[in-house]
């Protein structure tokens, strides 16, 4: 049994590791502010014993009181919409929040695991996306603000490894969605599940041939704890390879769903990749990860999660 920290974790991802790390019998103390996150989503753990919630911005203080043998790195805002309203603090909480997050690991010689992210590969001219990939980014776009926050983050994290010897862990995530995502939390797999359920016209920016690789949320979570318990220090893709295009998965969500909305095609956000696939070689080698929800039965499962939660 552990005692782990967990920035974001009122978040939508952050919300089910609490939960996977609280099955396994681990203590879990939540540090988040509520800007994007919800105490909703915790409050199945909420007065147990062994959980704790400390409402906080990391990017100012991290108070966590008694013995700490794992900090996880979750809070930032995630989802386009979210950090294009949010950019500084979006850079903030991957700086600053990423060394608080850092020295409270370093100062109680515990694990430090950053959740990073694809979008540090940016529009990438390789693909799939192995680890050694450098990405192509534009810092001064509109997406800079999170990408490069990670970037720092990624790097922040080596230089507390090397300089300070702290032990450390980077999940690089690819597109996760599931139950507690926020209906109108902007993502491309909430926007549309919301609207198909609702008979609105799917919104699909651009042609819709760019293509991204979908990850169900407790498969994530999965290769998040594999890589938090390995001895892998570095960089890690976790995510699904199949690849899609925007075009494909609105098909299989007015299928899934069995909706009469039609598609309307809407002006391309700046920056926005053409690609994006995960190579997990180095996950499956590693750690023994592979995927195990298709995109298909993971939007079912989502569709009835929506459908509860907007009361249709
Ligand atoms: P989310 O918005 O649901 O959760 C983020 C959580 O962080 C929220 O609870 C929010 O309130 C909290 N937070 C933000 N800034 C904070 C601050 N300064 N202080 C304290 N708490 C703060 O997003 P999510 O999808 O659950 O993402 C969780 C993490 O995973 C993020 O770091 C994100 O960058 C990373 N990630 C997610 C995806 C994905 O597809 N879901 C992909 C790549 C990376
Ligand atoms: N997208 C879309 N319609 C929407 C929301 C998003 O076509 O209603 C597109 C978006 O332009 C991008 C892809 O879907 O090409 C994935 O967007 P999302 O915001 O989910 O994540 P990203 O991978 O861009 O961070």
């Amino acid at each position: 049994m552990s005692r782990i920290v967990v920035t974001g974790g009122a978040g939508f991802l952050g919300s089910h590791v609490c939960e996977s790390l609280f099955a396994r019998g681990d203590h879990v103390v939540v540090v988040d502010n509520l800007v994007t996150g919800d105490l909703a989503n915790l409050e199945h753990l909420a007065g147990r014993p062994g959980f704790a919630f400390v409402q906080a911005d990391v990017s100012r203080v991290l108070p966590v009181d008694g013995p700490v043998d794992a900090v996880m790195h979750l809070a930032s805002p995630a989802s386009p919409k979210d950090y294009l309203e949010l950019p500084i603090e979006t850079l903030e909480v991957g700086s600053r929040g990423t060394q608080l997050a850092l020295e409270l690991a370093r100062e109680h010689d515990a694990r430090f695991f950053l959740a990073s992210t694809s979008e540090v590969y940016g529009d990438p001219q390789v693909h799939p996306q192995p680890e050694t990939y450098w990405g192509n980014v534009n810092p001064v776009g509109p997406r800079g603000v999170y990408d490069e926050a990670k970037r720092f983050a990624e790097a922040l994290t080596m230089a507390y490894h090397h300089r300070h010897g702290v032990d450390v862990r980077i999940v690089r995530i690819f597109n996760t969605y599931g139950p507690r995502m926020r209906p109108q939390d902007g993502r491309v797999v909430s926007n549309f599940l919301v609207q198909a359920l609702t008979g609105q016209p799917l919104t699909i920016y651009g042609s819709g041939e760019q293509t991204r690789s979908f990850t169900f949320v407790d498969d994530e979570v999965r290769g998040i704890l594999g890589l938090l318990d390995s001895s892998y220090v570095g960089p890690m893709n976790i995510g699904n390879d199949g690849e899609f295009s925007l075009n494909e998965l609105a098909r299989l969500v007015l299928e899934v769903t069995n909706s009469g909305s039609e598609i309307v095609y809407e002006p391309l956000p700046v920056d926005d990749p053409t690609q994006r696939k995960p190579d997990l070689t180095l996950a499956r080698s590693t750690i023994g990860f592979e995927p195990r929800v298709a995109l298909r039965e993971g939007l079912v499962l989502t569709a009835a999660y929506f459908a509860r939660r907007l009361g249709l």
